[in-house]
């Protein structure tokens, strides 16, 4: 089994249920590190805008999961806005990346009805290139 999906696996246990915001924020937050160089847990900080209320706000909770910040160790925020934005950056090289989830697939996320609908539509994202979910800054 890959290390993707026992991280999926590993979500669901610590969140509840599979949704297709709570694969954003694992995705997201594997980016970030990635494209930031920052390390896991310590290394980076991350600003979540719009994701105030369920099942936005699920994102919170596959980013706080992939990138091991958390609302405990306080390199974790969140900031009301209308539009979902992440913003993580590095303090040690000071990279930062700036994640907006793309027109196209916000309009998927709005069409979803119910949870079973919801559900199927996580799993294949979780699958999909992030190119296609993210608008990258
Ligand atoms: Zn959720």
């Amino acid at each position: 089994m890959s290390n993707k999906i026992i991280g999926l696996k590993e979500a669901i246990k610590f969140h509840g249920h599979l949704g297709p915001y709570l694969v954003l924020g694992l995705l997201a937050g594997r980016l970030g590190l990635k494209k930031t160089g920052a390390k896991k847990y310590f290394g980076l900080d991350v600003c979540v805008y719009g994701a105030n209320k369920k099942p936005k706000s699920c994102l919170i909770d596959g980013l706080q999961l992939s990138t091991g910040s958390t609302y405990g160790k306080g390199n974790i925020q969140k900031r009301a806005s209308r539009n979902i934005k992440i913003i993580m950056r590095n303090p040690e090289n000071n990279k930062k990346l700036s994640l907006f989830i793309t027109e196209q697939l916000k309009n998927k996320l709005d069409d979803l009805k119910g949870h079973r609908d919801s559900e199927k539509f996580a799993k294949g994202l979780f699958n999909l290139n992030t190119n296609k979910i993210f608008e990258q800054q």
